[in-house]
């Protein structure tokens, strides 16, 4: 019940958020969990020590409607736009998702492992999905993030800078950076400084896998 209280309090007044994490549930207040079946358990005794953003909109370009949500759950119609028939049958989620007005939806329990990262490497380790929390911004490559996306993104690394220790600004990084040559999401329109990283791809190159 109180936890309705906080989420009722989130959405109408922004400014108030509570985005603490219940480290023993692995959900952040203010979030609105709607559970994904894509996920599995972290290798055993693995800690949670990147942070991977990301952006995805369905249709792409396309902002405000419920398809992210239903793809993550796999419930998306691939009968109602082309694009979907392309990603028809992928099984993936991520752990929150970033509305464009900044509102958040989380997918995954943080110690779970959430289906974002797929083939990947961070310093020099493979399977990125096994140590980090996957944020997808609603977005393009090419378009800017909102305000609201920016400081819902600042305070939700914050709470997780405190919830788990071994995560700070030096291990925030984009799935551009961890899946070059596959994927360059959060794409060039996403401003690093405006999170306070200044991320260089170059530093990424040498774990291409
Ligand atoms: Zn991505």
């Amino acid at each position: 019940m109180a936890r309705g209280v906080s989420m009722a309090l989130s959405e109408d007044q922004g400014s108030i958020r509570k985005l603490d994490v219940d480290t023993r549930t692995g959900l952040m207040g203010g979030a609105r969990y709607a559970p994904s079946p894509n996920c599995d358990d972290r290798p055993s005794g693995e800690e949670i020590s990147l942070v991977v953003i990301h952006g995805i909109s369905l249709p792409p370009g396309e902002f405000g409607g419920d398809e992210v949500e239903a793809f993550f759950q796999n419930r998306l119609d691939a009968s109602a736009h082309p694009y979907f028939r392309e990603i028809e049958g992928l099984r993936v989620s991520a752990h929150l998702f970033i509305r464009r007005d900044g509102r958040i939806v989380q997918f995954v329990p943080f110690h779970r492992r959430a289906w974002h990262a797929g083939e990947s490497c961070y310093a020099g380790r493979t399977g990125c999905n096994d140590f980090s929390i996957g944020i997808e911004l609603e977005g393009t490559d090419d378009l800017a993030y909102s305000d609201q996306q920016y400081a819902v993104l600042n305070e939700v690394l914050r709470s997780l800078f405190t919830s788990y220790k071994r995560l700070d600004n030096h291990s925030v990084v984009g799935h551009c950076h961890v899946s070059p040559g596959r994927k360059t999401d959060p794409g060039p329109a996403f401003d690093w400084k405006r999170i306070g990283c200044a991320v260089k791809d170059e530093s990424f190159g040498a774990h291409d896998v």
